[in-house]
């Protein structure tokens, strides 16, 4: 298991970058923070400060996607460089393509996130555009994990949402890894199934605490975050985080022509029709994304109905290897239309 070694989360503790990094390493002097433009001006000097003052000469690296063109230019600019870490500090984006970078160069990643908006602040896995694989590919789990709770307040509340539907996701994955474990005789690690199961549970159980986006709210959420990273991390899979719902979400993004929401509010939307798929309370799970404030229809992320019903066709086939209740239970045109429609989502 390669888990991260320290996690600190907090109001305010991005002041203690530095120290955190001379906590990993006390021989550290170089450390190579990849950002984007917006989180460099709102939290950049903060951060700078902290670098200079643990004497940790720092350079910075601006990305502004995620995409294999990033990674490799960020890769090239970094390896002449050659820090002692690689900071991911800030979304999906910066987080994904620093971690992508470090696994690369073979450098530890700290992961520094600006939004609580998906589990990869703390799992080994990326998603990177121009991959040769559609879903998401395992890298190096990062090193330490610092979770400022006050930056993280002050992110859209669509992005805290779209957390939350990575973190409901949870409920259909599990499911498809016991189906996985009962009829292909896969390996299931109950203990990093019931950790992700619970930060799941905890967003389905409180949902209507998070509606107004306070402290306790975030923190939770940022905890069961990187618990269910840690999750994946104990598994040495994404399947207790990922399953058909995120097949599914994989697959929107390839058939939707326009952008087709974030990747937990696809997931999201994805985890109400696989939970009706295994027969789960998926009336729940639209009533705790309802409270979130996650959306729980295609036409809250632009997308058209014939999409939902083309990606649900075609999930399964993005991951043939990876045995879901998709695999089980097949789908043509009507019965996806019918699916979709039965639970609201078309
Ligand atoms: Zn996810």
């Amino acid at each position: 298991m390669e888990l991260p070694r320290k996690i600190l989360i907090g109001d305010d503790v991005i002041i203690q970058l530095g120290s955190f990094i001379l906590d990993l390493n006390n021989k550290a002097s170089k450390v190579a923070i990849v950002t984007g433009y917006n989180v460099q001006s709102r939290a950049g000097d903060i951060c700078r400060l902290s670098a200079n003052e643990a004497s940790l000469e720092n350079s910075w690296h601006i990305v502004t996607d995620a995409s294999m063109d990033s990674v490799n230019r960020l890769q090239l600019s970094i390896q002449e460089y050659s820090p002692d870490f690689i900071v991911g500090f800030g979304g999906g984006r910066s987080v994904d393509v620093a971690k992508m970078a470090a696994f690369s160069l073979n450098k530890p990643f700290v992961s520094v996130p600006t939004s609580a908006s998906h589990d990869g602040i703390s799992s080994p896995f990326v998603s990177i555009k121009g991959m040769e694989k559609p879903h998401s590919i395992k890298a190096n789990s990062p090193i330490g994990v610092l979770a400022d709770t006050r930056l993280l307040a002050q992110a859209p509340t669509r992005l805290l949402a779209s957390g939350c539907g990575d973190l409901v996701a949870k409920i259909t994955a599990v499911k498809d890894w016991e189906l996985a474990r009962d009829e292909k005789n896969e390996y299931f690690g109950t203990y990093a199934a019931s950790l992700a199961s619970m930060s799941a549970e905890i967003i389905l159980n409180q949902s209507d605490r998070f509606r107004h986006n306070n402290g306790f709210g975030i923190r939770t959420i940022v905890e069961a975050l990187i618990s269910a990273g840690v999750a994946a991390c104990i598994a040495g899979s994404s399947r207790p985080c990922s399953g058909s719902e995120h097949l599914f979400s994989h697959a929107l993004e390839y058939v939707a022509a326009n952008d087709c929401g974030l990747h937990g509010e696809r997931v999201g939307l994805g985890t109400i029709i696989m939970a009706k798929l295994h027969n789960l309370d998926w009336e729940r799970i639209v009533k705790a994304l309802e409270n979130i404030g996650a959306p729980t229809t295609a036409g809250q992320i632009e997308v058209e109905e014939k999409d939902i019903v083309r990606a649900l066709l075609i999930a399964q086939s993005l991951r043939p290897e990876r045995y879901t209740i998709l695999s089980k239970v097949k789908l043509d045109e009507q019965s996806a239309l019918h699916l979709a429609r039965s639970v609201g989502v078309i």
